[in-house]
This record gives C-alpha cells, sequence and structure tokens, in this order.
C-alpha cells in the first residue's frame, strides 16, 4: 500500500525450488481486499505448475495491482510497484498480465531489474499463449472426437483480449466457425472483424459447440456453467478455470467433456520469457518450444488414463514429478519431457 501514488498491491511468491518465481503482475478493480488476495494465491500456485509442467527452470508467483487498470494506472505507481519487487531481490521476477501492457512492463523496469517480457526482447507473450491454446484445442478435439481439423468445427471463445483475438484469427484460419463473446465492446469488435461471430454473456456457456475456450478470467467452470455446457472440449487460456479442480473437473468428466488443464495450455507466454532468460532472445526458437505444448497435452492425456485420474490430477502429477526432481540440467532441451 502506497498512498503517495495509490498503489494497492500484493506480491505472492508460492514456490523457488525450480528457480526464481516468474509470473505476471495483474491489474485488476476488485471488489475487496480479500478477493484480491484469494486470486494471486491461486495464480501464484497455477504458475508454479505451469512452469514445472513445461519444464522449465522456473518457480510459481504473481502480484495484482487493485484497481481500475483504465483511471488508477500511472508511471508513478507502476514505479513504486517496481521498487517493492526490487525488494524481493529476484526471488520474484514479474511480466504482463491482464490490465499490464508492455509498455506498463517498461516503467516497471525503471525501478527494478526483475522483469521479463520487454519490449525489443520477448515482448507481447500473447501471441505464445495464443498458439500453444490453438494446439491445445487441437489435442482436446483429438481425444474427444478422434480427429484435430478444425475446418467447420465450432469454437466459442470467452473474452477477445490479446489472447482471445490472437485465438479467434488462428482458429478463423484453419476454417473453424468462431463464437465470441466479450464484456468490452471494442475488443468483441475487434473479434468480429476477425471473423467471429458476436454472442451474449449467457450463450458462452450455453451453445451447442465443439469447443469451448475460456479466455477471460478464472473461475468459469463451476457448479452453475458446467452442467449448462454444450460442448465436448474445453481449452483455453484463462488462469485457473475450474473454481474447485476436483469438484469442477470431476463435473467435466462426468458429462464427457474433455478438459485441457489450463497451466498446460496457455504456457506459451512463459515459455517465450523462458527464451528471453537464457540470453539472446530468438522467436523463432520461442515458437518450437512452444510447439511442445502439444506433446504435453497427450502426455497429460496417457497419464490421467493410465492412472484413471482426472486431466487436472495428471497435470499436477506431472508437474509434482518435475518439482521434486529438481532443477533440470542445462544441457536438457527447455522442455524436455519430465516424466520421459
Ligand atoms: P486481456 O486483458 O487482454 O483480455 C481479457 C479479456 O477478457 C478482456 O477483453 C476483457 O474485457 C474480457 N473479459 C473480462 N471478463 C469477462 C467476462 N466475464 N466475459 C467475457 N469477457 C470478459 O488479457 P489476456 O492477456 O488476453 O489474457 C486472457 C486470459 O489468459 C487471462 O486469464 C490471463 O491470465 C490468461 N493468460 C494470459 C497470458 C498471456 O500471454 N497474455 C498467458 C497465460 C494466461
Amino acid at each position: 500500500m502506497d498512498p503517495a501514488t495509490g498503489l494497492r498491491a500484493i506480491i505472492a511468491v508460492h514456490d523457488t525450488r525450480l528457480g526464481p518465481a516468474l509470473g505476471g503482475v495483474r491489474m485488476w478493480n476488485y471488489a475487496t481486499e480479500e478477493e484480491a488476495q484469494f486470486d494471486v494465491l491461486r495464480l501464484a500456485r497455477g504458475m508454479t505448475y505451469k512452469a514445472a509442467a513445461a519444464g522449465l527452470n522456473l518457480g510459481g508467483g504473481k502480484a495484482v495491482i487493485m484497481g481500475d487498470s483504465r483511471r488508477v494506472k500511472s508511471d508513478a505507481l507502476l514505479r513504486r510497484f517496481g521498487q517493492f519487487v526490487e525488494l524481493l531481490g529476484g526471488r520474484y521476477i514479474t511480466a504482463e498480465d491482464v490490465g499490464i501492457g508492455t509498455r506498463d512492463i517498461g516503467i516497471i523496469a525503471e525501478t527494478t531489474s526483475h522483469v521479463a517480457g520487454l519490449a525489443g526482447l520477448s515482448g507481447d507473450p500473447s501471441p505464445f499463449t495464443a498458439y500453444g491454446t490453438y494446439l491445445s484445442i487441437k489435442a482436446g478435439l483429438k481425444k474427444a472426437t478422434g480427429s484435430d481439423e478444425l475446418s467447420g468445427r465450432k469454437v466459442m471463445v470467452q473474452g477477445t483480449g490479446h489472447v482471445g483475438l490472437a485465438l479467434v484469427k488462428l482458429l478463423r484460419k484453419d476454417g473453424a466457425v468462431v463464437f465470441a463473446h466479450d464484456v468490452r465492446e471494442d475488443s468483441l469488435r475487434d473479434a468480429v472483424v476477425a471473423g467471429a461471430r458476436m454472442v451474449e454473456a449467457n450463450e458462452a456457456y450455453t451453445l451447442p459447440v465443439d469447443v469451448y475456450a475460456p479466455c477471460a478470467l478464472g473461475a468459469t467452470l463451476n457448479p452453475e456453467t458446467v452442467p449448462r455446457l454444450r460442448c465436448k472440449v474445453v481449452a483455453g487460456a484463462a488462469n485457473n478455470q475450474l473454481l474447485n479442480e476436483d469438484r469442477d473437473g470431476q463435473a467435466l468428466h462426468d458429462r464427457g467433456i474433455v478438459y485441457v488443464p489450463d497451466f498446460v495450455a496457455n504456457a506459451g507466454g512463459i515459455i517465450n520469457i523462458s527464451v528471453e532468460r537464457e540470453g539472446g532472445y530468438d522467436r523463432n526458437r520461442a515458437m518450437k518450444l512452444t510447439e511442445k505444448i502439444r506433446d504435453n497435452v497427450e502426455r497429460v492425456f496417457e497419464i490421467a488414463d493410465a492412472e484413471q485420474l482426472l486431466p487436472q490430477q495428471a497435470a499436477m502429477r506431472l508437474a509434482e514429478i518435475r518439482l521434486n526432481r529438481g532443477p533440470r540440467s542445462l544441457a536438457m532441451p527447455i522442455s524436455g519431457n519430465p516424466v520421459a
């Protein structure tokens, strides 16, 4: 809390066994401090599992700044946030998230060196996250229907911001019929320009589609929504999609819906950032490594089938093996299969 700049923020460091805790800073108009705390703790834990499952030498952390990014955000506030990151001495590395863009990260970098995703280096992670999500959708379709063909498939993209819009474009390129909803008119308009069909908020859950792709905020898979879904696959970029991992994951399974665990599907951004941290950032290498997400999703389905686990539990199993094993040797490929 910093009254001079109006900064109200929480930084959560969840796990540093594999490396420094890396996770974006989200700026959101939380109703209460408890809500912000709930979000940041869930998100930080999600980052631990995401980095581990992707085979990266990074830990899990996250930060939230409370307030409407369009009204409260200022350069002074961002610099002050950077000073708090700096105080942690590198145990937490910050990056973009909802409400915080590449320019903002540049401002934060004026007061701390512990930032990732700077313009000119790995930059905007969204195209990588969208690409990994797109590959996860294909892997989910293959599992559910036996074919990963997207042409003519119906996909509901909820949230057409940075990642959602890029995803709409990838899906449209493959001939998918894309439906979109966003609470912001400008974001939705961009999706329509990219070829999506606009739908109302409620239809995001009830529309008969092949895939529901949550790309807005978390916890959209809950007892209110899961019974209404009319899809074969859930695969999207939003973090922490299951309000309750076991209960809502089981509910999806019972309804015969294939769920691609969010932290496996949306690892493209962190994989991209990890390439920046190797030094000598190479965009092509980052894209190539992002392609491994499809293998990771398939591995998760294999573990789930072999051990009678829900996909989310199988993904956590994959991550925990890696966490217990410790950091990979630098000679190993960055996304080497941690259980192979
Ligand atoms: P963004 O802020 O650019 O887009 C989010 C969009 O969701 C906004 O347009 C917002 O208006 C919309 N939205 C919010 N609530 C909504 C609701 N109830 N219904 C419909 N739309 C709603 O953020 P982004 O970078 O595109 O990230 C999207 C999601 O993916 C977030 O959950 C984020 O944490 C996650 N994620 C993003 C990245 C990345 O590389 N940007 C990486 C991993 C995970």
